[in-house]
């Protein structure tokens, strides 16, 4: 008898190892070369909060599996070099950093984040920054540039929310770009900064970047937009905007790419072009 319990205790512990290998390799599975089973998941969980105009462009195109490939090992190593990047526009809530990022526009982030304290301390609403009188909030945006111009967006955007919105930053898209003065881009910052859903943020350093490393040979933002993200899964999108900025900004600079000091070189079509 004791023997006949040992055989079924190793049996019923083959079982359960057989069941674990299963389950193991399920994961692997699901989770596919990138991530992990929670990876998985959270993936599946972002696609659901991907805006739907951006889904149905990204249906429209073909997926190409080394691109994809290149498109990954290009994000972990910027993910290597810039673990940390994130929004560089100080902020505290969606309307700061809406306002931050229409200032944003031909300025340095430095130069935005030195005018926005005060700014924020003596606009606080959105009505507030609607009803500022002319002249005065130009004066105090005046060393951002085109203070012309960008006041009148501003004025304008909060207006909308004021009157629209009941002065709360809507988080949809289409209500976002239905405000005067907001594009896709500032859209996408605001959408994934403050309410967490994924968002490429494509600007001059993103466009440029992305076309040398011809992930995209597109020049419209939108089809650019549409490129990366059939290329790069959700939740690599934020960091990836981030961070492709910050190596504009430190290596593969407009005037002369530095080629050389540069992580992604292996994976670069065009390194060391400008010098040939
Ligand atoms: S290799 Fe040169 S061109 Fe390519 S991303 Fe790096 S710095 Fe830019």
């Amino acid at each position: 008898m004791p023997a006949r319990k040992s055989s079924a205790k190793k049996t019923s512990a083959k079982k359960a190892n057989v069941k674990k290998t299963a389950v193991k390799k399920t994961a692997k599975k699901s989770a596919g070369a990138t991530g992990s089973f929670a990876d998985h998941h959270l993936k599946s969980r972002l696609w659901d909060r991907v805006d739907p105009d951006l889904k149905n462009r990204i249906g429209r195109l073909r997926a190409n599996g080394r691109l994809t490939e290149r498109a990954l090992k290009i994000a972990k190593e910027l993910k290597k070099e810039f673990p940390d990047a994130t929004c560089a526009l100080h902020h505290e809530n969606p309307l700061q950093l809406l306002v931050a990022t229409i200032l944003s526009a031909q300025c340095t982030d430095e130069r935005v984040n030195m005018v926005t304290p005060a700014l924020f301390k003596k606009y606080p609403t959105a009505v507030d920054f609607a009803s500022s009188p002319k002249g005065e909030l130009e004066k105090d945006i005046k060393s951002t540039g085109f203070f012309n111009s960008k006041a009148k967006s501003v004025r304008e955007t909060c207006r909308d929310i004021h009157e629209r919105f009941g002065g709360k930053v809507p988080e949809a898209m289409d209500e976002l770009l239905t405000l005067r003065g907001v594009a896709r881009k500032t859209a996408n910052v605001v959408r994934t900064n403050c309410f967490g859903y994924p968002g490429l943020t494509v600007d001059t350093h993103f466009k440029r970047i992305t076309n040398l490393l011809k992930l995209t040979s597109n020049s419209d933002p939108e089809k650019i937009e549409a490129d990366l993200a059939n290329l790069l899964p959700p939740e690599n999108w934020s960091h990836f905007s981030h961070s492709i900025i910050l190596h504009g900004r430190k290596t593969c600079k407009a005037r002369k790419p530095l080629c050389g000091e540069c992580g992604l070189v292996k994976l670069c079509p065009s390194a060391f072009a400008h010098e040939k």
